[in-house]
């Protein structure tokens, strides 16, 4: 993990070091004051209601080495720094964001690891987690904590890897232009993927196609960096999804860059091919690997067909990275899910949650509705689906897609909770025919609950999804109980 004096650090990104003894060592990086830990860094952000400067008094009385501000310092906050022993400095322009990209890339270039990058519009943190898990049976592997997949996320990540890390598995996020190019500029993957094309964040990019080539600005860091050193001996590789609409532009966008494209799906020619696909009871998928003449059969823990593809997309740059196919599977097969990701849920009165809560995009949307519909169930299916957000001038078109979408599913009972998106969804359903008695409209999740709790019954299989602002968490707490 990043370890150095602080003059050192302020001076790798034209810091300015305001207070405090320079010769101080700092290691551990936070930005919210109460994670700090003695020793560690408190870097000051600007969030969209509070501005971290103001939390540099309590991040010195929990023991932070060093307060990185953005701002002048009051007497106040220089007095502490005194009492305290805490270094102050002031990031270059202000730019608390700039200074830890920029610490974190330095940190980068000193260290020998492979990097692999995994970004998309949906099924990124599986893929990472499937694809650490394979690389855990060879190799120290660190990766993203949970969601820590933001120009603030990874940085973060980077400069807490463990002293033994070998590879380094980083899930790539973004809801703006220009973020993945500053992703991996500072952790310089050598071979990546790209999960799909969706319509995440569509609001904000204003289209698919801008969303592929903000995706894509993955594709010149991969090829850039030749000779760094590094521990695993790779190539320049980004892996993608054969079934994707945008597979074909991005693919010759890479090869023009000099990286190698793998396309894995359900295609015979794919370079991994999954096949013979079911569900297990629980909703897990079972199937067939085929890659160059080998074949394992994979039974995932994790629940829901998408999940094969992010299982191969794991597979093929674990393979790249020198596991055998046998290795690579056996370490995808053991991986638990997450909660609130397509976890399912044994209420103690006998009927069954999808909780499915974390987020929500058109895309993943569609498979959550398929998976409720495809599990076996002896009761009624109930759909509780919340707005999904960001979606910008798109949202009403695309309600009233989903909307549609879950009409022409065999669905008891749709609740839509929410505002004006929820109205879309439930107008696109009614006119693709879903009779009033189905159909239940909500302004919230304790809403939801109240009306759906006392009605499920044993045998029933609840699908709870929408995205993080619904809160539908809040429903699955009330009813399980
Ligand atoms: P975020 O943008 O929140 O980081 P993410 O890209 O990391 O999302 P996951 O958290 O892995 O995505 O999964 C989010 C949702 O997408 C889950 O509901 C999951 O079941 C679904 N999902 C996962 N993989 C796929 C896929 N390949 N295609 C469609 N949906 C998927
Ligand atoms: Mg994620």
């Amino acid at each position: 993990m990043y370890r150095a004096s602080v003059e050192t650090m302020a001076s790798t990104c034209g810091a300015v070091i305001l207070a405090g003894d320079p010769s101080r060592q700092v290691s551990g990086f936070v930005v919210d004051s109460r994670l700090v830990t003695p020793g560690s860094v408190f870097v000051c952000f600007l969030g969209e209601t509070q501005d971290g400067n103001d939390y540099a008094l309590p991040a010195m009385d929990s023991g932070a080495a060093c307060v990185v501000m953005t701002r002048e310092p009051s007497e106040a906050e220089r007095a502490k720094a005194a009492e305290k022993d805490c270094c102050l400095i002031r990031a270059a322009h202000d730019d608390a964001g700039a200074f830890l990209l920029g610490l974190a890339e330095h940190y980068r270039l000193q260290q020998d690891w492979a990097v692999l990058g995994v970004t998309g519009s949906v099924g990124k943190t599986t893929t990472k987690d499937l694809l650490a898990q394979a690389l855990a049976t060879t190799y120290c592997v660190h990766k993203n904590v949970g969601n820590f997949n933001s120009v603030i996320g990874v940085p973060l990540t980077i400069l807490s890897a463990p002293d033994d890390t070998q590879v380094f598995v980083c899930e790539m996020g973004m809801n703006h232009p220009g973020e993945i190019d500053a992703i991996a500029r500072c952790a310089r993957p050598q071979m990546a993927c790209i999960t799909n094309i969706g319509t995440s964040h569509i609001g904000i990019l204003g289209s698919r196609e801008n969303i592929a080539l903000a995706k894509s600005e993955v594709i010149p860091w991969l090829a850039a960096d030749a000779s760094l050193p590094c521990c695993v001996d790779l190539e320049p590789v980004l892996a993608l999804t054969s079934g994707d609409d945008f597979t074909a532009s991005i693919g010759e966008a890479a090869k023009a860059a000099g990286v190698l494209v793998d396309r894995v799906g359900f295609h015979p020619d794919d370079r991994i091919c999954a096949s013979q696909v079911s569900l297990t009871p629980e909703g897990c998928p079972a199937f067939d690997v085929a890659f160059c003449g080998d074949r394992v059969h994979q039974e995932l823990k994790l629940t829901g067909r998408q999940c094969v593809i992010d299982d191969l997309l794991a597979l093929d740059l674990a393979q790249r990275a020198g596991l055998t196919l046998t290795q690579a599977a056996s370490g995808l097969d053991s991986l638990e899910p997450q909660a609130m990701r397509a976890h399912i849920i044994q209420a103690a009165r006998g009927f069954r949650i999808i909780d499915d809560t974390y987020n929500a995009s058109p895309s993943s949307l569609a498979v959550a509705a398929d998976l409720l519909c495809e599990l076996s169930c002896e009761g009624r299916r109930i759909a509780v689906i919340g707005e999904v957000g960001e979606l910008g001038g798109e949202a009403p078109r695309l309600h009233g897609l989903m909307g549609a979408y879950l009409a022409a599913k065999p669905i008891d009972m749709l609740v839509l909770v929410g505002d004006k998106d929820a109205d879309a969804m439930a107008e696109a359903a009614s006119t693709m025919g879903l009779s009033e008695d189905k159909l239940v409209r909500v302004p919230t999740a304790a809403a939801a609950a109240s009306i759906v709790g006392p009605v499920l019954e044993a045998g029933d299989l609840v699908l709870a999804k929408g995205s993080r602002f619904v809160g539908l968490d809040a429903f699955v707490e009330e009813v399980r109980s």
